[in-house]
C-alpha cells in the first residue's frame, strides 16, 4: 500500500466515523470557527483539568478533510496540556502550510496525514480550521497560571 493511500484511509475512515463529535456540557471553553471558502462550519467544546485538556469535542458541518482533520485532532489534543496543544498547532500548520516541512510518522501518528492536503492548496484552510479554533480556544481561555507561549 502506498503512503498516499494509507493517508488517503485515515481521511476517510475519521471522516465517516469521527471521534469526539457531538455535545459536551458544561464545557470551559466554546468556540466556533467558519471556513468561507467551502463553507466548513466547526464548534469546539473544551474541558480543562488544571492545566490539561481533560475533554474536548466537535460538532458542525464540513467536508470530508475538515471532518476528519478535527476528528484526528481532538484525539491527538485530549489530555494534553496548553502549552503541549499549542506546539502541536504551531506544528501542524507547518505541516499544512511548508512544504519543505518534515512528514515524521513516529512523530506525528496519524495526524501525518493531514500532510496529504498540501497538495490541494483550495483544501488547505479545511484542514487548517480546526487548528486554527483550536488556538483560539486555548488563548481565550487562559486564566491564570503562566501563559503559554504565542507566536503568531
Ligand atoms: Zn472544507
Amino acid at each position: 500500500m502506498q503512503l498516499a493511500d494509507l493517508y488517503r484511509d485515515v481521511i476517510l475512515d475519521h471522516n465517516r466515523q469521527p471521534r469526539n463529535f457531538g455535545e459536551l456540557s458544561p464545557a470551559d471553553a466554546t468556540i466556533e470557527g467558519f471556513n468561507p471558502l467551502c463553507g466548513d462550519r466547526l464548534t469546539l467544546r473544551l474541558r480543562f483539568g488544571d492545566d490539561r485538556i481533560e475533554e474536548i469535542k466537535f460538532d458542525g458541518a464540513g467536508c470530508a478533510i475538515s471532518t476528519a482533520s478535527a476528528s484526528l485532532m481532538t484525539e491527538a489534543v485530549k489530555g494534553k496540556t496548553r502549552a503541549e496543544a499549542l506546539a502541536l498547532f504551531e506544528r501542524i500548520h507547518l505541516l499544512l502550510t511548508d512544504d519543505a516541512a518534515p512528514v515524521d510518522d513516529e512523530e506525528l501518528g496519524k495526524l501525518a496525514a493531514l500532510s496529504g492536503v498540501r497538495e490541494f492548496p483550495a483544501r488547505v484552510k479545511c484542514a487548517s480550521l480546526c487548528w486554527h479554533t483550536l488556538a483560539r480556544a486555548l488563548r481565550s481561555s487562559q486564566g491564570q497560571g503562566p501563559a503559554a507561549v504565542s507566536t503568531e
